[in-house]
């Protein structure tokens, strides 16, 4: 007999995670069933060595405009006020508090920062702006140069008691404990986590939907895709969004000794569409410093399966448009230049020579002998291409069709806002199964506070 569930989300990486407990904490849903094809949560682009583990809120990527940065504040708060409530133990492998800053380097970029940190520092209080001198004292390693401080002007925009990192993989498995324990207290909720079952496809079963993996079917009354890249090409394969097309953007790391104390971004060339490299401590492995990611505009819905070749070549349903845009996109001479050298960036020999160039910009003593390529370590951000507007849609996007399905495909800082694209599926839930969503349990759990 095929089981019934009210919901039956697809994908255990942090959006899906997030979606199960906000449903198990503050929906009165009884049966809702988790699928993940991995053995083990977060085993794609949530997973801790996968990302950036930045808790993205606005205030020191210059690639965000300052609507963009409240946009995103709101469900960065969320998140922290969420992993705040964890006992110790959890909260402690979950966020980290370290130092953060974007820096400028040259007097365009020092004249571009403090502009910014007058428009920014009123909405974020938390905001300090330091001079060259008051940066090597939180970030010596920026600054000085052969004992003394770098020639160029610098300043930075700083942010030195947050919370700031954080393994998106231990997040995601606590919003499994989560909704696990809220099941386990008799609350007459069933949580169904299946783990190593990859759904093959979703189809219509009357006014429910049948999704099938190999061994099962479950019946579902709303069907929530959160997998990844691969969401577009469920939604394709049910005559669903086709107007997206996908441009899969691996993300590579490289390791150095510990150099920084804290996260240390760049200012954005705005005339690109993927974030500058940064460098920052890795939350997983100790004693080291983290730079990158790189962009690469790579053929595969996963970093490290190429098998998804085939199911990237089923999304990106090439025609004119998608070549337009892709036209367009390589037209402009930066985004040209950037995507050579992210090629080079993968090729032995001159890979690690050309990466210590851009990684001089954040620390300028930085030896070659010190880089060292993460081998394992990084992702795919897919990057959506609209065929309507005819353009490359930067942040994440949902496709939700309106009849109890609903598609998320999340690029960064999809992780960040997790708990936020959970609410928004939610209140879509809400809307077509006519249940209860607790804004007396959901407030003080989430909201952040002022
Ligand atoms: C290099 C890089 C750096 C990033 N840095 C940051 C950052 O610092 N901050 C930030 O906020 N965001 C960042 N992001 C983005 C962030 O990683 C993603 O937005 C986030 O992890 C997306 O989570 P997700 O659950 O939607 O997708 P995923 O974590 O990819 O999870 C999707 C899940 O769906 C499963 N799945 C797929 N197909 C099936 C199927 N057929 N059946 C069952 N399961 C299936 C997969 O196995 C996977 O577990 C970064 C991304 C990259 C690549």
């Amino acid at each position: 007999m095929e089981r019934q569930y009210d919901v039956v989300i697809i994908g255990g990486g942090v959006t899906g995670t997030a979606l199960l407990y906000m449903l198990s904490a503050f929906t009165d849903l009884k049966r809702i069933a988790l699928v993940e094809k991995y053995p083990t949560i977060a085993a794609v682009n949530s997973k801790a060595t996968n990302n950036s583990q930045t808790i993205h809120c606005g205030d020191i990527e210059t690639n965000y405009s300052l609507e963009k940065a409240l946009k995103v504040r709101r469900p960065a708060q969320m998140l922290v006020h969420y992993a705040e409530q964890l006992p110790p133990a959890v909260r402690d492998q979950v966020i980290y508090r370290y130092p953060k800053m974007v820096l400028g380097i040259g007097q365009a970029e020092c004249d571009f920062l403090r502009q910014r940190y007058e428009t920014f520092s009123p909405h974020f209080t938390g905001m300090r702006l330091l001079e060259k001198a008051q940066i090597a004292e939180v970030e010596p390693n920026v600054v000085q140069l052969n004992g003394q401080l770098r020639p160029e002007a610098a300043v930075a925009i700083s942010i030195l008691n947050e919370y700031t990192a954080i393994n998106y993989g231990a997040l995601a498995q606590s919003f499994v404990d989560q909704a696990q324990a809220i099941a386990d207290s008799a609350s007459g909720k069933t949580i169904d986590l299946r783990l190593a079952q990859q759904v093959q496809r979703v189809e219509p079963a009357g006014s429910s939907y049948r999704v099938i993996t190999p061994d099962d079917s479950l019946i579902a009354r709303f069907v929530v895709v959160s997998a990844g890249g691969h969401s577009l090409l469920f939604a394709h394969r049910m005559g669903i969004g086709l107007e997206y097309s996908c441009l899969p953007v691996a993300g590579n790391f490289y390791f150095t000794p510990e150099l920084l104390n804290g996260k240390v971004y760049t200012v954005q060339n705005d005339k690109l569409p993927f974030a500058a490299i940064h460098g920052d401590p890795d939350v997983t492995t100790p004693g080291k410093t983290r730079f990158g990611p790189t962009a690469l505009p790579l053929p595969l819905l996963e970093r490290y399966s190429p098998k998804t070749l085939i199911d990237y070549l089923e999304v990106l349903k090439f025609d004119q448009t998608v070549a337009a845009v892709l036209w367009d996109l390589f037209k402009v001479r930066d985004i040209r230049n950037y995507i050579f050298k992210n090629m080079a960036f993968e090729m032995p020999l001159l890979n690690r020579r050309l990466f210590l160039k851009d990684a001089r910009k954040i620390v300028p003593s930085l030896q070659l002998k010190d880089l060292e390529f993460a081998a394992g370590f990084g992702g795919i951000r897919p990057q959506l291409i609209d065929r309507n507007q005819r353009q490359l849609i930067l942040g994440q996007a949902e496709i939700d069709p309106g009849n109890g399905l609903r598609f998320n495909i999340t690029p960064s800082p999809g992780a960040t806002t997790c708990l936020g694209n959970a609410e928004q599926d939610v209140l879509r839930i809400q809307q077509h199964l006519g249940c209860e969503f607790e804004q007396s349990g959901f407030e003080p759990a989430l909201m952040p506070r002022n």
